[in-house]
């Protein structure tokens, strides 16, 4: 809420005990699935890959940028934040070995995020 109005708005709306209808359950849960759709990677930021990047990327961190960035059908937070990285720290720099993707618990594709972000960034 960033404002008067609004505060009183959402006052309103939770004073009122009204339960969704079928109809607006539907729409709320196809509105989520699609948003759970768009987190494309279900990285855990467990880390165990860290070790194994021979570049020494930051895959974790990496992979939370990517799925914010697909999540907000390209924002600007990631390429924002990106652009303080040294360019031999960001998604380019994977030079594809896929050591990090033989850790993973996840098994998430890394290598082929690694790529395809850093065709979305453009850097
Ligand atoms: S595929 Fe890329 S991110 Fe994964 S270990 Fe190799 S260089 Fe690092
Ligand atoms: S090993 Fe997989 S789940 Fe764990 S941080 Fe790396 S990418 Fe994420």
């Amino acid at each position: 809420m960033s404002n008067l109005d609004q505060i009183k708005e959402n006052i309103r709306t939770f004073q009122e005990e009204k339960p969704l209808s079928e109809e607006e359950m539907k729409g709320l849960l196809t509105m989520a699935e699609e948003m759970v759709r768009k987190i494309v990677l279900p990285c855990t930021a467990c880390h165990y890959c860290v070790s194994h990047c021979p570049r020494g990327l930051d895959i974790p961190t990496l992979l939370a940028f990517y799925n914010e960035h697909c999540f907000t059908n390209g924002g600007f937070i990631a390429p924002m934040a990106l652009s303080s990285y040294p360019k031999e720290k960001l998604p380019s720099a994977c030079v594809g070995c896929r050591s990090c993707e033989a850790v993973c618990p996840q098994q998430i594709k890394i290598s082929e995020a690694m790529s395809d972000f850093s065709k979305k960034l453009n850097m």
